[in-house]
Parts: C-alpha cells; structure tokens; sequence
C-alpha cells in the first residue's frame, strides 16, 4: 500500500540519519565545518542571437577555490509548484566545456548529469544550448516575439552547492528589456543576483518590448509586466489586481518582499498560472476581458497566485523546500497548499468587492455540484490525491474521474468548511485566517516547514477544540462532506433538488457518459462509474454512430435523452476500435437541478454575523 509504507520508509532513513548526524556531531564537531568546500564563483549568461531558431545559449563560468578532477553539473527535472517530472534536460543540446580556450572531456552520468574532467582547473565554463518553443508558466520560449524562461528549466547548478549564490547576465535581443524578481546588481546592465539555486529558480525571466503597469501598496512597488495584445482596460487590470494584493495583505499584515512582478502572457490559447518567491507568472487568454466573466476569472487567477505568496512560497508543507530537483518530493499536504490557496482564490476577490457575495456563494454551488458528481471522491482521500500528484492530477486519462479526485477542488470545500467549522466553534471570533496567521508567524517566521499533524493542531489550536474527527472523515479519509452542518453556521442551505421557488423538479432519464463531438465523430470521453452507461457496456472511446438506429450529432443525442423516461431501453451503436457494437442500455433516473446555496428562513444573530464577517468586503473586519 503506498500511503503508509513509503513513509515508515522515509522515516526510518530519516531516523538512521538523525542518529548518524549525532553521533558525527558527538565524535567531530567542527569536522564538518571544517570539510565543506567554499562554493565556487558561478555565473550564468543566458544569450538569444537568434531567436527566431529557439534556441537559448547558456554559458556557465565557474571559478572554483579547491581543484577538483571532474564536476558534476545537473539539470533540474522539475519545477516547484508544478508537480510533474518534466524532463527539461531533453532540451538540452551542443553541449560542451572548457578551460584557458581547451576543451575539457565531458560524459553524462545519468539524464540529467553532464560530469566534465576539469583535471584540476579552477576557472572554466560549459556552454549549452536549449531548445525553447513552449509557452506554458513551467516551461521556456523563445521566439521572434519574445523570450520567457524559468530557470529551473534552464540552468544547471554543480552537484553540491545547490546554496551557492551566482549571478545571471541576460543579453537580451536588441530592443527587448528584461523582467524578473532577482535583484539586480547595481552599475552592471540585465545582471541580477541570486542568494542561492532555490531562488535563482523561483524567479522567470521575462525579455521582450512588454508593457508595464505600476502600483504600489504600502510603498512597496509592484508591476504588471504584459507580453501580448488583448482587450483589457489597462486602468481596470491595474486597479483590480492591486485590490487584489490589498486585500491579501491586509489578511497577513506583512509583505515579505522588496517588489514585486506579475508576469502575463496574453494569447489566444494560453492559461494557468505559477508561483514565485517575489514574482508571478500567468497566462490568460487575450479576448476574455471583453465579459464579466472573464473578468471573474482573471480575479480568481491573480487572487489565487498571489495568495502562494505566503501559502506554499513561506508557509511550506514538509517536503516542499529546500527541494530535491533531481526527482517527486511527496507530501501529503498539496490539499492545503494548493486547495487551501484556492479557497481563498475565489474568496478574496469578494472580499475586495470585486464581485458580490451571491455571485462567490454561485461559485460554490457549482463546486460542490462538480465534486458530487465525480465517483472518484469516494476512492481517494486529499491527502492520498496529494501525494499521487506526480502520477495523477497531471497525468490525467479517461479512469481519472471514476478513481481520483483533484487536490485543488476538495481542498477548496475543506478550506470552506474548516473556516466555518472554527467561526462556529469559536462564535465568530476566530477563522481560518487566524489559522494561516499563526502558520505563517510560527512556522515560516521560525524557519520551519510544517507536517499534516501540525496543520490539524494549528487549526485545533484556532478552533479551541479537538478536529479529530473532521479530519480523520475528510482529510484523511473519504466520506462524504457535510455542507449543509458547515453552512449552517452562516444561516446558509444547500439546496440540490430545485426545490423552493421552483417547482421540485422530476426526476429525469440518465445515462452517466460524457460526450464530445469531435468534427463528423461523436465520441465518448467518459463513463461514470456506476452509472447506467457503465454497468451496461458503454467505454471511453466508443465512437457513437447511432441511437435507436438513427444518425446523431451531440446536439441531438442529448435532445433525444431528454425526451426519454427514467426505465427506458435505449439502443446504442458505436464503433469501438474498428467493430461496430450495439448495446441496449435502460436508462437510470436523477434530478437534474442545478445546486444553488441560500439563506435559511429566519437567520440567527451569531449565523448573520458569521456571514457578514466572512463575506463581507474587508474594510469591514479588519483587525
Ligand atoms: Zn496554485
């Protein structure tokens, strides 16, 4: 079984090695001191002669204080925040080594390892190329439009001296200016500085003629840098996003950074978004600030982003730095650090009065409407979904929906119901915004990462209770959430059957498969689990040809389904592979409302406060 052995495993490595640190500790204690090699001068020059070819030139300068026979360089297989081996060494190419103008032999040792036989020089560079045509916030691109990179997925770092500080000179094609979050070093033109690897790494390079767009808050500065045409009003998008910032700095009360830079890229085919020390980058689509809802989402994105600042960036779960970029770093917590933040992603741009409460409490409803509907929540636990990050969340397949579930989506609905769960408890007078203070002052403030047993005891301590329970059910476990115990406290009901102003509705034909036509094929994407669809027969892939023996097009399929009863027998004929099948199927029975949450009849006063202190706009709850 995964969950538990990999951690005794871990455990018990990490026991051997406290005791052997110990005892070393006993034996020597200046020993260890006294060996560790000064780190060498290391500086990156990152070039694009010719960016049209996506190729970006790197040249590593390394003047090393001790001789050394061979240097290993690595190149990192992942980036943090986005938790998939990605393999950026594959780009790697052309590359070579030398000293004083003479070659050095170089072999590589594994994927990601150049080991190059210095043979006792200590002044000496490798030079590489790296092949740079994907846009996405993990990975690189160059072209005759732009050039953006995270260094993770560019430079390598000598084995060993992942802390050592370097300095990165960018030579940015004529006419382009350089963007990041690393400090600049004064008096030396596109030259920064990082302290360390695990810095240098947390901070893309943007180089292109972007726009930019200036704020401040609480004097601290803070830039929009914008690659790419779209129909944004620049004075909205600077006055939301620094809304944005407002608020969450208020929640913390501290900036815990010099300035700082959003990236954004806007394409037409672009999203996602990823977390720095000091800087952000996203991706937005160009033509979606035309609607509101567009707007809604750009809101969500930045307040999600931006909120990484302190939960995962500072506030960091057990294993998520310093990092292993050689391969996973598993924690149980990604439910916290990624659904945690997205809670507050959705809550913060209603707190900045950015949309109003009925529009966040529509966005729940839709949430919890989604959640419901995916068989997978009973097959795995947040903390399960969180440490099979690697393998599932960003490997998704046609099963994923009926034997996994998202970190991001059910550490949203635990991060709503813990916060309600603690204002019950406490009768409003603490939240979960208490829990991430205390997190971000006791631990990061203290230089610790915290384990799944400190969150669970941080919130206890908030709530003035035990949460045994709650997390055993649904942190660690797989029952089913209890919305309605939790919305109660903000006088607040979930209603899944239409009922109320509407009439109930009657219970419709259901067939439990996911549609999609793709040009002249209708294809199935996903089947159910248990649903009807799935017990009679019917596969992911299944080419649907016909219903009942006639042609149809999505469109009409549904429309036909509609007209069914609950009962019914329907005949489905695909083709699946290259065989034509058919299948009779009876058709299931379900409510098909649409989940809406709503105040109760008659409000008590603590359920009205509870409400208007955690929805209200944040002049109004200030501390
Ligand atoms: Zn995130």
């Amino acid at each position: 079984m995964f969950p538990k052995d990999p951690q005794m495993y871990r455990a018990l490595i990490g026991l051997k090695i406290f005791l052997l640190a110990c005892l070393f500790c006993l034996v020597s204690p200046h020993t260890a001191a006294q060996q560790r090699p000064e780190p060498p001068q290391i500086s990156f020059t990152v070039a694009m002669s010719k960016p049209w070819t996506h190729l970006l030139e790197v040249e590593l300068d390394l003047r090393q204080h001790e001789a050394s026979s061979s240097v290993d360089l690595d190149m990192p297989v992942w980036t943090p925040g986005s938790y998939l081996i990605r393999e950026f060494e594959r780009q790697v190419q052309d590359f070579s080594a030398e000293a004083d103008g003479r070659s050095l032999a170089w072999t590589k040792i594994n994927k990601n390892t150049w080991r190059v036989k210095t043979n006792g020089a200590q002044v000496w560079k490798a030079i590489y190329r790296v092949y740079a045509n994907e846009l996405s916030v993990r990975t690189n691109e160059l072209n005759s439009d732009h050039a953006f990179w995270n260094n993770a997925a560019l430079l390598m770092y000598p084995d060993g001296f992942i802390n050592a500080p370097s300095t990165l000179v960018v030579k940015p094609t004529i006419g382009w200016k350089v963007a990041t979050g690393l400090p600049p070093v004064s008096g030396r033109q596109n030259t920064f500085r990082a302290e360390n690897f695990d810095i240098l790494y947390d901070s893309p390079v943007e180089v292109s003629n972007f726009k930019e767009i200036d704020f401040q808050v609480r004097g601290v500065p803070h830039r929009i840098v914008i690659d790419g045409e779209g129909n944004y009003d620049p004075e909205r998008l600077r006055r939301v996003v620094q809304k944005i910032v407002e608020t969450e700095v208020a929640l913390f009360d501290d900036i815990p950074y010099h300035d700082y830079t959003f990236i954004l890229h806007l394409r037409s085919n672009t999203g996602g978004g990823l977390e720095h020390l000091n800087s952000t980058a996203l991706g937005f689509r160009r033509d979606r600030f035309a609607t509101e809802e567009g707007w809604r989402s750009f809101y969500r994105q930045v307040a999600h982003e931006f909120f990484h600042l302190w939960n995962v960036k500072r506030i960091r779960p057990d294993a998520l730095g310093p990092f292993d970029y050689t391969k996973e770093n598993y924690t149980r917590s990604l439910w916290i650090a990624e659904g945690i933040t997205e809670y507050y992603g959705q809550l913060m741009p209603r707190r900045a009065g950015l949309i109003s409460d009925t529009t966040y409490l529509d966005h729940l409803a839709k949430q919890i409407e989604a959640f419901q509907k995916t068989p997978g929540r009973l097959e795995m636990s947040a903390e399960e979904a969180s440490f099979d990050a690697w393998i599932k969340l960003y490997r998704p397949d046609e099963n994923s929906v009926n034997s996994s579930i998202s970190y991001y989506d059910k550490g949203e609905l635990l991060g709503l119901l813990l916060d309600l769960e603690i204002r019950r408890r406490t009768h409003n007078a603490k939240s979960l915004d208490d829990v991430m203070r205390y997190l971000y002052t006791e631990f990061f403030k203290h230089g610790r990462n915290y384990t799944p047993a400190d969150f669970q005891k941080a919130c206890e301590l908030i709530a003035g209770a035990s949460l045994e329970q709650f997390f055993s059910r649904y942190v660690r476990g797989r029952e089913e959430l209890d919305y309605n115990g939790a919305l109660d406290a903000a006088g607040l009901e979930l209603n899944t059957s239409g009922s109320g102003e509407m009439m109930v509705q009657p219970a419709r034909a259901f067939l439990g498969a996911d549609l999609q036509q793709a040009g002249e094929r209708l294809m199935i994407t996903h089947v159910l689990a248990g649903a009807p669809a799935y017990e009679q027969g019917l596969n992911a892939n299944d080419q649907i040809v016909a219903l009942d023996g006639a042609r149809v097009t999505k469109e009409s399929f549904d429309a036909r389904i509609a007209e069914k009863k609950p009962g019914d027998i329907i005949q489905v004929t695909v083709f699946r592979a290259d065989d034509l099948r058919t299948f009779e199927v009876k058709l299931g029975s379900h409510i098909d409302a649409p989940y809406r949450i709503q105040r109760v009849a008659n409000p008590g006063q603590e359920q009205k406060q509870i409400y208007e202190s955690w929805l209200g706009e944040i002049q109004n709850h200030l501390r």
